[in-house]
C-alpha cells in the first residue's frame, strides 16, 4: 500500500539540524504514527512521504517555510511577572501551553527573566530551522472512519 490521503503511516525517524545535531528521534520508542493528508506532520515531510510504502527510507531536507515556519519577532514579548500568577518559580527554559489567536494550542517558552520582567517566545522551538529528516516507513494502512473524523491516528 502506498502512502496517500487517509492512510495511517507508522515510521521511525531521526531529525537533525543543519549542524548535524540530533533534535528528535523515535529511537528506542514505538514508531510514530500519523494520519497522512491531515497536516499531522510538517508539510515538507508529508510531501516527501507521499507514494512511499513500508520498507522505504526517505531522507529529506525541509526548509522553514515547509517546516515550522520562520521566526516571527512579534511573537517575542516581554510581560510582567504578575502575568504568571499561580505559577511556581519562573525560569528561562520553562514552557507553557497557551492559546493562540485562533484558539489553537501554542507553546510559549520563557527565554529570559530579569527582575519583574519575563521575556517569552511564542515561536515554535524549531521555527527558522532547516530540518533534516531520516525516515523509515514501517507500516501503511487505511485509516478507520473514526481516525478520519478525528483527524489523527489512533
Ligand atoms: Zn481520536
Amino acid at each position: 500500500m502506498n502512502i496517500a490521503s487517509k492512510c495511517v503511516v507508522s515510521m521511525h525517524y531521526k531529525l537533525t539540524n543543519e549542524e548535524g545535531e540530533e533534535l528528535d528521534s523515535s529511537d528506542g520508542r514505538d514508531p510514530l504514527k500519523y494520519l497522512h493528508g491531515a497536516s499531522n506532520i510538517v508539510p515538507g515531510l508529508e510531501k516527501a512521504l507521499e507514494g512511499k510504502s513500508a520498507g522505504d527510507s526517505v531522507q529529506v531536507v525541509v526548509q522553514p517555510e515547509e517546516g515550522y515556519g520562520d521566526v516571527n519577532p512579534q511573537m517575542v514579548q516581554t510581560v510582567p511577572r504578575s502575568a504568571f500568577e499561580g505559577a511556581p518559580e519562573i525560569k528561562a527554559g520553562m514552557q507553557f501551553q497557551a492559546q493562540g489567536p485562533q484558539g489553537e494550542a501554542q507553546l510559549i517558552t520563557v527565554t529570559e527573566v530579569s527582575g519583574d520582567e519575563v521575556t517569552v517566545d511564542g515561536n515554535h522551538p524549531l521555527a527558522g530551522q532547516v530540518l533534516h529528516f531520516d525516515v523509515t516507513v514501517e507500516e501503511v494502512r487505511a485509516a478507520t472512519e473514526e481516525e478520519i473524523s478525528h483527524g489523527h491516528a489512533h
